[in-house]
């Protein structure tokens, strides 16, 4: 169980004026360095909208109950209606820009065109927020413009992302497939134990699948070996969309815990920076001295008590009362 060590401030303020209980200090709050207190994190992405991720690469992360994120270009998308169905379905729509230009050479009139429009059009289309990019050709432009409209973007330089992430707006990725060296479920498995080991975030760069006629096809089979791989070993993998693992590093390095304790209960709230929105965040504490068990209030925070400890699942924002079960 590995988490970062992190200042986590003692409330002072708002409940302690409201009423007399006592608000502790939380300095012996962890919080899980990725979700669930899962070694490593890992994600899908799928580059330009080919037809074969939609048909044949969605329903194999819905078998396992994962998700993935989606990069289409808006130029060539023929049909919004497989998108909108996958972002129904809680698979995350990114931008791949409006042309699929070379950011890195543009003017700056026409990156933010490209950056703002492709946004604006993905949200009109599937009416949620699309909050990340994938660059074309992996050429960035200068991150200060990326930033104005987006939350995180991914660049393909091979690297496991660290759980500090250096730069939001430069996030890498392994490009695989048959283009690759990485044509293999046993060889993108050993990435992603590899990914493992640094306890850091591992994102796969999938474009064309099985016998298509895009750029670097990766079979389905080595698809659905990878996904069992990953869905046999949970507990050393989160996987999840890029945005959700952008947004939870994002709260995990601003987060604020507060605790309010009563007799037989403890009030957790969290508070991070604002963002467009949140994931839950996994916290624990020690459970306390006298409390051989326990339960939440609400019933939703995927409670769960291990080697003395309360592990629950936060959202900012939210208040979750745990009482000492008798
Ligand atoms: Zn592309």
């Amino acid at each position: 169980m590995k988490k970062l060590s992190l200042a986590i401030a003692t409330a002072l303020f708002a409940i302690s004026c409201t009423n007399n209980e006592p608000q502790n200090s939380t300095d012996n709050y962890e919080i899980a360095t990725w979700q669930g207190f899962r070694t490593s994190a890992a994600s899908f992405t799928f580059d330009d909208n080919l037809p074969a991720q939609f048909t044949d690469a969605v329903p194999l992360l819905e078998k396992y109950g994962l998700h993935g994120t989606f990069y289409p270009v808006i130029n060539w998308v023929t049909d919004w209606e497989p998108i909108r169905q996958a972002a129904e379905n809680g698979h995350e729509i990114g931008s791949h820009t409006v042309s699929h230009p070379n950011l890195s050479t543009l003017p700056e009139d026409s990156v933010r065109f490209e950056l703002a429009e492709s946004k604006k059009i993905i949200e009109r289309e599937i009416g949620k927020e699309c909050l990340t990019i994938a660059y074309p050709y992996c050429a960035a432009p200068a991150d200060s413009l990326t930033a104005e409209y987006y939350i995180a973007a991914r660049i393909c330089d091979r690297k496991h992302i660290q759980a500090h992430i250096p730069n939001t707006m430069r996030i890498s990725s392994l490009g695989v497939g048959s283009e690759s060296e990485y044509i293999y479920a046993r060889d993108i498995n050993d990435y992603f134990e590899e990914g493992k080991t640094q306890e850091a975030w591992s994102v796969l760069l999938i474009h064309e699948l099985e016998n298509g006629n895009g750029y670097s096809p990766l079979t389905l089979q080595a698809l659905d070996s990878t996904l069992n791989f990953l869905s046999q070993r949970c507990e050393g993998y989160w996987v999840a969309p890029f945005a959700d693992v952008a947004l939870y590093a994002l709260e995990r390095e601003s987060a604020q815990i507060y605790e309010t304790r009563a007799d037989d209960s403890i009030t957790i709230s969290v508070t991070t920076k604002t963002l467009p929105r949140y994931v839950p965040l996994t916290v624990r504490r020690p459970l306390p001295e006298g409390w051989s068990s326990a339960a939440t209030v609400d019933g939703n925070a995927n409670l769960c008590i291990s080697g003395g400890y309360i592990n629950i699942d936060i959202t900012p924002g939210n208040a979750i009362t745990i009482t000492k079960h008798k």
